[in-house]
């Protein structure tokens, strides 16, 4: 099963012009964010705001009304949306579905998150929250509470960091037209801030801001909180810092390749991982003859190990573009056959031959397993699988949809298992310092739980640890280990 990122989130202010169109297609730009619902919010004398399931849709269809509904408004948020909290039935997708509105007595908000919150049944009990609905709901109570306390957002935003665990990104509005964005104090989920004409933007990935033709400035810090008002913008820094955290799988995976983090593109990034991958295994590139890689988030790094072992290229593995369906897929069966569907393998580039297979990660294993065994069926001989993201050893807390050990492959079975499990003739992973060193960043800059079964938030490390220690007695996990 392909790995889900939870969120993309984006929000504008425009002096002049109705931004809806900006937050349509800054949107758009980021719907591999999230398939499951997406929605709108503006702010125009008053919050209004609407949600749907499914992937953003057309604005117009031929013979079909638009199902786009553009709301006017000069400032306005936007979300698309994958579940790691609260329900997974229809009418918990509909409720769950951002932007969420919080209304209290005499103050209300409507909010946008990407992230995973760790103590979330902690804060739902302390805002008075149903434990069957998304952690998004607990934080906006949160804050539209705390705001009607003490009626300062910078302080909400600081009591609301002093007292979660997890990881945010997260743009509003509030009901006087104030936007604003933050990002937790590891700031260990991307968000950047744009500006161009009068405009400022918030977006989770900067292809965001490129659609939109707004210039990309930086990164927002961890526990940093822009408030953008009356035209506006200010700084203040709700939470100090040491270091931050940043998601290390977003380098090999969830970010589209053309966005960029600190002034590097992510393809960039992936190329040079696919180099330094067939670097540290030239003995098991000895026995292939050719390279192939699983599109789509692979292609960067394929490229990279090609021209690195100077191994011939073949783009034998093709995607049958429109069979995309994710969301929804339940059924053991069903998913087998759609991951079947998705791939067109070009049967006589393939046969008689040692190939080496470039991939970005293993999770679950099912849907590599489900490749190699029709590579096999094409007539592959030997199959050396080369994977750019260290060895997957742990669960996400922060808001990836790989929320348990039981489910981690990586988890359960050695290298050598592992291989013996996929029916691959090896696995060559990257090893985690050589993959934080082509990142650009130090270890201690990035989020590698996953991979170290280090945690960089204090409750998620101890969450892993008594998972880890209750394990190891024989127990059992239930479910998502947050809730
Ligand atoms: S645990 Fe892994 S997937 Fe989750 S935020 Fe950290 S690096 Fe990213």
């Amino acid at each position: 099963m392909s790995k889900r990122e939870k969120c993309g989130i984006f929000g504008i202010y425009s002096p002049d012009e109705q931004i809806f169109p900006y937050l349509y297609w800054g949107m758009l730009a980021q719907n591999h964010r999230g398939h499951q619902s997406h929605g709108f919010a503006t702010y125009n004398n008053g919050l209004e705001y609407y949600t749907e399931l499914g992937l953003i849709p057309p604005i117009k269809e031929p013979g079909k009304e638009s199902k786009v509904k553009q709301l006017e408004g000069k400032i306005g948020i936007a979300n698309v949306r994958y579940t790691t909290s609260g329900g997974k039935d229809y009418q918990a997708l509909c409720y769950d579905a951002m932007p969420i509105l919080s209304k209290g007595e005499s103050k209300s908000l409507v909010l946008s998150f990407n992230g995973n919150i760790v103590n979330v049944r902690e804060l739902q009990e302390k805002v008075g929250i149903s434990k069957d609905t998304s952690d998004t709901h607990a934080l906006a109570a949160l804050i539209v509470q705390t705001l009607e306390e003490n009626g300062s957002l910078p302080e909400a935003i600081s009591y609301l960091m002093n007292n979660i665990d997890g990881a945010y990104s997260i743009t509003g509005i509030l009901d006087d037209g104030t936007l604003f964005a933050f990002k937790d104090p590891n700031g260990i989920k991307p968000m950047c801030y744009g500006f161009t004409d009068g405009k400022y933007a918030f977006s989770s990935e900067s292809t965001g801001l490129a659609i939109n033709g707004i210039e990309w400035q930086r990164e927002l810090r961890p526990g940093e909180l822009l408030i953008v008002k009356d035209g506006v913008m200010s700084q203040v820094q709700a939470q100090p810092w040491k270091n931050q955290a940043f998601c290390a799988f977003e380098f090999a995976y969830f970010s589209r390749p053309d966005s960029r983090y600190n002034g590097r593109y992510v393809y960039e990034i992936r190329r040079a991982l696919g180099a330094a991958l067939a670097r540290k295994h030239g003995d098991k590139i000895k026995r292939c003859e050719i390279v192939v890689c699983l599109p789509e988030s692979a292609i960067d790094a394929a490229y990279g190990f090609h021209e690195e072992s100077g191994l011939k290229w073949e783009m034998a593995l093709r995607r049958h573009r429109y069979v995309s369906q994710r969301a929804f897929i339940t059924d053991g069966v069903d998913r087998q056959s759609v991951i079947y569907r998705k791939l067109n393998i070009l049967t006589p580039k393939i046969v008689g031959k040692n190939i080496a297979v470039v991939d970005d990660s293993i999770v679950r294993g099912d849907t590599m397993r489900g490749n190699i065994k029709r590579l096999r069926e094409a007539g592959a001989q030997e199959i050396h699988l080369f994977i750019t993201y260290p060895k997957i050893i742990g669960p996400c807390f922060y808001g990836i949809d790989m929320s348990t050990y039981k489910e981690l492959i990586g988890a359960q079975l050695s290298v050598d298992e592992l291989a013996v499990e996929l029916d691959a003739d090896s696995v060559n992973y990257m090893p985690v310092d050589e993959y934080v060193k082509e990142t650009g960043l130090r270890r201690d800059q990035l989020c590698l739980g996953c991979i170290t079964n280090k945690y960089p938030t204090a409750q998620a490390d101890e969450l892993a640890r008594s998972i880890r220690k209750e394990l190891s007695k024989g127990g059992t996990e239930k479910g998502r280990v947050y809730e």
